[in-house]
């Protein structure tokens, strides 16, 4: 889900994305700039001086919230962390690595760099605005305001429940002198949700109190990051249950296979709907082509199928994601939720020798966590 959004270039070589919901807060941020702190502020500005100042500005706070992105992700490259990606929403950014940091250190400075720089930026912005002189009033108006929000960034960021940067300072510091990763994760992300419940029922209290704008924000704010911390330790400890088992434990060997030139009808008919089978190996002379599922399938028009072909339809070998046997069950499940898939070819020496599907994990993870074990 983090993932979701529109790809707007590269910094340092990691590929930038705007998550969806951008769009919505920044409208949300120009309108109350514009109409709200700026009109109340300065109450002699034009309609147009206000509305350039607020775009101007929201885009600047975008810029910094970039930086403090950035920086997390510089020094997690500079500790040999790949990033895969980096999703911006407006108050905030996720980096996508492609793995957790090794050591408490690492993370403690990781999870630092990002909160120091936007206190750095915030400095700035309050030093423009106070010591230089004759800068236009609209100039100054802006940096006053950004100084003041990356200032506020800075403090939100910091505030100690996992996953916001003051949480992982949190967890790298327990980690450090307990050894013990997963429980410290459980600490600090407990103390997330704490931190959260209190944000909803403050911000409760404030909309009682006439304050429901305000009010609302901090009870959203609360919600998101109850939300957060609780969703990335269940994560922690999925990853926990899958970790050190293979795909060749879990894979199905006993799979039906299908011919390439057999129409679309036919095996709708004679197999998907007899067997319960979402998706097949295409097999030609002990020779596998591809993969047809149900979700190829229902990309061709009804009308079409039986003039359609299982070969002319199926994503051949070549385009399809695949894994080995040897391969950790948590990499099985990085490219599964990635990239929107249901199952994976099992290939080694480039023959299939097996599937594997969520299903798969989903029981194994079922029964694993019932058992406690
Ligand atoms: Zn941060």
């Amino acid at each position: 889900m983090l993932t979701e959004g529109i790809s707007i270039g590269k910094a340092f070589g990691i590929p930038l994305r705007l998550h969806y919901s951008w769009f919505i807060i920044f409208v949300l941020v120009v309108w109350s700039l514009t109409a709200g702190y700026f009109s109340v502020t300065y109450p002699h500005w034009s309609l147009a001086t206000s509305i350039i100042t607020g775009v101007a500005t929201s885009l600047l706070f975008f810029g910094c919230v970039l930086a403090h992105e950035l920086m997390h992700s510089l020094v997690a490259q500079a500790a040999g962390i790949p990033i895969r990606s980096i999703t911006l929403f407006i108050f905030g950014g996720v980096s996508q690595m492609v793995e957790e940091p090794k050591q408490p250190g690492v993370e403690l400075r990781m999870a630092l760099a990002g909160p120091l720089t936007s206190l750095a930026l915030g400095g700035i912005f309050l030093a423009i605005w106070y010591w230089i002189a004759g800068v236009p009033e609209f100039i100054k108006a802006m940096c006053f305001w950004l100084g003041w929000i990356n200032i506020f960034l800075a403090g939100f960021n910091i505030i100690p429940g996992f996953p916001l940067d003051g949480g992982r300072v949190l967890r790298s510091l327990l980690w450090w002198r307990s050894k013990d990763l997963r429980r410290a994760t459980r600490i600090a992300s407990n103390v997330g949700r704490g931190i959260g419940y209190l944000l909803i029922i403050i911000g409760i209290a404030m909309i009682f109190f006439g304050a429901w704008i305000n009010g609302l924000w901090l009870a959203f704010i609360g919600w998101f990051l109850e939300n957060a911390a609780a969703s990335s330790y269940r994560q922690l400890a999925l990853q926990d249950i899958l970790k050190g088992h293979r795909v060749s434990e879990l894979m199905t060997q006993d799979y039906p296979i299908v011919q390439p030139e057999i129409t679309i009808q036919q095996i709708v008919n004679e197999q998907m709907l007899t067997s319960g089978r979402r998706c097949f190996p295409v097999v030609q002379h002990n020779k596998v082509l591809g993969l047809i599922t149900i979700h190829d399938i229902k990309a061709v028009p009804r009308a079409q199928w039986s003039a359609k072909t299982v070969g002319e339809v199926m994503t051949p070998l070549a385009k399809l994601k695949s894994v080995g046997p040897d391969e950790d069950l948590t990499t099985v499940l990085r490219i599964l939720t990635e990239n929107n898939i249901n199952q994976l070819p099992v290939v080694k020496d480039s023959n299939v020798i097996g599937m594997i599907a969520r299903d798969n994990l989903l029981s194994f993870i079922s029964v694993r966590s019932e058992l406690g074990s």
